[in-house]
This record gives structure tokens, C-alpha cells and sequence, in this order.
């Protein structure tokens, strides 16, 4: 019993550590999957923001190109300021995005395209290109239109190439902004030109959201703000927009986490500006969203598999139970029950039920001479057959066992009576002749019987055992080939012979 329960112990131990295995597979298996899907979202955003840096780069440098030859045009001209020019002024506006336009004379007066005339000595856009440089000045919040403008500007050289003015020209970057990132994620994403400090150039709200932050606020600050526990991540990207690095991260802007953002930036290599792309991860991770539908049928499809697997499992492990043991009840020869069982099953149906019981014992006449003349084999046989012949004479509920060599105990339960008992070892005995054994010249066997009845003749097994043996010995005596139900009044007679 104590070795049964351990097994059963072990096996549930083993079923639950399988179980656990195959929870902890699933899960290193999603969070592996998971890991991937941020990996590659956070490449693609990226990849995006460097593509789009490239292009913003292109496009200013399609303008400056524009510039350039205009420029070169009119250094060619003896006059700077003159009505061609400030018409080509006007055609700049109308050919180009390239916004107000001026032709600044090297004392700093400009003349714009729409005839104002303004100095603009002091600025540091001028004062760099009129020493030569392409340049682009810092942004302007338009207090007409609110758009943040940057002017860029060229150098005009004469034929002597010698600096002789500068032509410049105004750019909105909030169109800029609009352009790029369009097109990525649904739109969901912010884009954001910063400078190297923080203080955002343009701001454009990818979800058309009402704009809470613009030109002048400072990125840090405005972040800062929305959840304090991010200093340190913030701190890495300020560190990182000082020394002009590319970097990305995760942001939080709650303190529930549950508005999380990927944020990329990277130097767009004019001036100290530095272009950023902010998505909601959610959003970032659209395109993998088929990936979770997959892992709930994946999730789904293991779990049956591993109920049919374990339900299999236990099923099969009862059946070889059952097996085993039914096998330790059987009689390897005859398939009968064997000692032990028959009279286990005998005891327990003698205490469980009244009876009247017919206690039979057989045992086959000269059974040495069937080995002797024909062979163990065939006596083996003759046992097999017998054995299935008694199965075939005793109902289903009866007890037929092989308890020695050639020796057998029926318990033929629930009988009507002794009269009852005496007909069905009579016909026993009348329809043996019908087991006919081919190595014996199909010659068949003879038995001997004894019955005993049960309660009258005892109440246990070796009470009646012991008479039923009685009556066989009687049998035997009298001459074989026949029965006796055991007479308490033989005792004497039997012990005198
Ligand atoms: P009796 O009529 O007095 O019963 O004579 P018997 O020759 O049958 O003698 P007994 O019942 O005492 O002997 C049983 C014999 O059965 C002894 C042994 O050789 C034989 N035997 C016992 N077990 C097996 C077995 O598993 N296979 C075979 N082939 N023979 C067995
Ligand atoms: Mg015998």
C-alpha cells in the first residue's frame, strides 16, 4: 500500500514538473518573441528617423543648391541691387518652398521681395555668409502666421570671387516637420526638430492632438514634468544631444506606465539641431499586432495538446495498472486466479454473503502419467485446456482457481442447494469427456472431486477447503473418475483407513 502511494506520489510529482517545464517553455518562448518584436520595432523607428533626417538634409540642400545658382547668376551682374534681381527675388517664391526673400548688400541692408528694406547687420546668419559660408539662422515664430521660419543663406561672389552680398531666403520648417514622418506608423508618431539644449525648433502632434507643447518650450522640461522618475533616462539623452549622438529609449509619461513611448533622435548635421521621433510603443508595435493573435491560437492549440497529452498519459498508466494487476492474480498457465487470489476472493465473498456455497476441489487422475508417458509440454497443455474447460462449466461470478500442480478450487456461489451442487459436478463431469488432448491420441482426462458446502460444512476457506479435500480423498479412494460432498460422519471412516 505504502509503495503504491509513493508511486502515485512520484507520478503526480512528474506530471507537475512536465506541466510547469511546459508553462515555463510558453513563457520563455514569449517573452523571447516579445523581446524580438521590440527589437525590431526600435530598428524600424530607427532606421525611419535616420531615413528621414537624410531626406530633410537633401531637401535643404536641394535648396541651398538653388540658392547657390541663383547667386551665381547675379554675382556675374555689375549691379547687385537691381530691378532683375529683385525680380528673380520675387520668382524664388514662386518657383520654390523658399518663403520672403532678400538680397543683403555687405553693409547688412536688405532689400526683400516684396520691397520692404530692413538691416540685418547684427544677425549671424548674415555675418557667416557674408564671410563666405552657407548658412542657416536660428528659427523665428512669425507673429503673422505663428509658423517658425529659418532663413538660409548664400554668399554672392563676383567675378573676382570676392564676397559681394548675401542672397537669402526664409524656409518654413513647420511644413518641414509635416512632411517627414507622415507616413510611418499611421501617423501616430511626434516629430520634433530640437536644439542642442532641448528648446524645440517645431513640434508636429502626429495624432492632430491639440499641440501642448511648440516653438521656444524646452523638450527636458516639458518630459520632466510628466513623470519625475524618468530623470535619468532624460539626463542620457541630454548628455547625448550635446555630443550630437544618436540614441534611443524608452519613455514613460505617466507614472501608471501606461503611456509608454519609444523616442529616437538623432543630429540632422545643420547647425545644433537634432530631429526626434516619439511613438506610442503600442503604436510602434502595430505591425507585429498579428504576432499576439498567433500566440493565442498557439497558446490555445498547446494547452488541448498537452490535456489530450496528459489525459493519454494517465489513462494509459490506469490501464497498465489494471494490467500489472490482474497479471498478479492470474495463474501464468491456465490464466485462472492462482492461490493466493482464490482464496482472497473466496474469504471475502464467504464474510459478504450467506450463501448456501459450493466448495469444490478437483484434481486430475494420474496426472504423473501424462507427463511421464507424454511429456511436461503436453501435461502443461492439459492444464491450459482444463483450465479453460472449467471457465466454460462455471458462471461468471463463480471463483475458478488453480491453487497447486494439478489441483483446482471452485467456489460455486449462491447455489439453491446441495441437489443443485451434486447436478452441476455431475455435469461437469459428463461433458469432460468432450476435452479431447491430440497428443494423447485424443485421448481425454478423468477427475477426481470433492464438494463441500458452505455455511454447513464451514465458514472459511480452510474449513472448507479441509473437508472439500476430504471428499476428494474420498473420491480418490472409491476410485477416481467421480465426486463426494464431504459427510461430517466420514471423519472416522477416513482416519481409519
Ligand atoms: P492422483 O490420481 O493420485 O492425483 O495421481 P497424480 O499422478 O495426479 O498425482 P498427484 O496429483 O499427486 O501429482 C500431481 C503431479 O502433477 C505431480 C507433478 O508431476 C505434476 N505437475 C505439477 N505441476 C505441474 C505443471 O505445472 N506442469 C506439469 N506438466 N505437471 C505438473
Ligand atoms: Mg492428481
Amino acid at each position: 500500500m505504502r509503495k503504491k502511494t509513493s508511486q502515485l506520489k512520484n507520478y503526480i510529482v512528474a506530471t507537475n514538473i512536465f506541466i510547469i517545464a511546459v508553462v515555463m517553455g510558453i513563457l520563455v518562448f514569449f517573452a523571447g518573441v516579445q523581446h524580438s518584436v521590440d527589437k525590431n520595432s526600435q530598428k524600424t523607428m530607427m532606421n525611419n528617423a535616420a531615413r528621414q533626417s537624410e531626406h530633410l538634409r537633401t531637401i535643404l540642400a536641394i535648396h541651398y543648391q538653388y540658392l547657390n545658382e541663383l547667386a551665381k547668376e547675379m554675382g556675374q551682374d555689375e549691379e547687385l541691387i537691381s530691378q532683375e534681381h529683385l525680380d528673380m527675388l520675387a520668382s524664388i517664391y514662386e518657383s520654390t518652398d523658399l518663403e520672403r526673400t532678400a538680397l543683403i548688400e555687405p553693409d547688412g541692408t536688405a532689400h526683400y521681395d516684396n520691397g520692404v528694406v530692413k538691416n540685418v547687420f547684427h544677425r549671424r546668419y548674415f555675418k557667416d555668409a557674408i564671410n563666405g559660408q552657407q548658412t542657416l539662422s536660428d528659427p523665428l515664430e512669425s507673429s503673422v502666421d505663428q509658423e517658425t521660419r529659418v532663413v538660409l543663406g548664400v554668399p554672392i561672389y563676383d567675378k573676382n570671387q570676392q564676397v559681394i552680398g548675401v542672397l537669402g531666403a526664409s524656409y518654413n520648417v513647420t511644413t518641414l516637420s509635416h512632411m517627414l514622418f507622415d507616413d510611418l506608423f499611421d501617423g501616430e508618431g511626434d516629430t520634433l526638430i530640437v536644439t542642442h539644449t532641448g528648446k524645440i525648433i517645431t513640434y508636429e502632434d502626429g495624432n492632430g492632438n491639440k499641440k501642448q507643447i511648440g516653438y521656444g518650450d524646452n523638450l527636458f522640461t516639458y518630459y520632466a514634468e510628466k513623470n519625475k522618475k524618468q530623470e535619468n533616462t532624460l539626463g542620457q539623452v541630454k548628455d547625448d544631444f550635446l555630443s550630437n549622438e544618436s540614441g534611443f529609449i524608452r519613455l514613460c509619461l505617466d507614472n501608471t506606465q501606461t503611456k509608454d513611448y519609444y523616442m529616437t533622435y538623432m543630429s540632422i548635421g545643420m547647425n545644433d539641431w537634432m530631429l526626434c521621433y516619439i511613438v506610442p510603443v503600442k503604436a510602434a508595435q502595430k505591425s507585429y499586432a498579428f504576432i499576439r493573435e498567433y500566440e493565442m491560437i498557439f497558446m490555445l492549440a498547446f494547452c488541448v495538446l498537452v490535456s489530450i497529452l496528459v489525459i493519454y498519459i494517465v489513462r494509459k498508466n490506469n490501464r497498465e495498472k489494471v494490467k500489472i494487476l490482474e497479471a498478479a492474480q492470474r495463474d501464468a498457465l491456465t490464466g485462472l486466479y492462482n492461490k493466493d487470489h482464490t482464496q482472497k476472493f473466496i474469504e471475502q465473498i464467504l464474510q459478504k454473503e450467506s450463501g448456501p456455497h459450493g466448495f469444490v476441489i478437483l484434481d486430475i487422475d494420474y496426472f504423473k502419467s501424462v507427463n511421464d508417458s507424454y511429456g511436461h509440454l503436453v501435461g502443461d497443455k492439459v492444464l491450459s485446456m482444463l483450465g479453460k474447460f472449467l471457465e466454460s462449466q462455471f458462471r461468471e461470478d463463480d471463483i475458478v482457481g488453480r491453487i497447486g500442480g494439478d489441483e483446482f478450487v471452485i467456489l460455486m456461489r449462491n447455489i439453491s442447494d446441495r441437489d443443485k451442487a451434486e447436478q452441476r459436478i455431475h455435469n461437469l463431469l459428463k461433458n469432460l469427456p468432450e476435452m479431447k488432448i491430440e497428443e494423447m491420441d485424443n485421448r481425454g482426462i478423468t477427475i477426481s472431486v470433492g464438494v463441500a458446502l458452505a455455511p454447513d460444512n464451514g465458514n472459511s476457506f480452510i474449513e472448507l477447503y479441509r473437508h472439500a479435500d476430504q471428499a476428494l480423498y474420498e473420491t480418490k479412494r472409491v476410485g477416481r473418475n467421480g465426486y463426494s460432498i464431504y459427510n461430517p460422519n466420514w471423519t472416522e471412516n477416513v482416519t481409519e483407513e
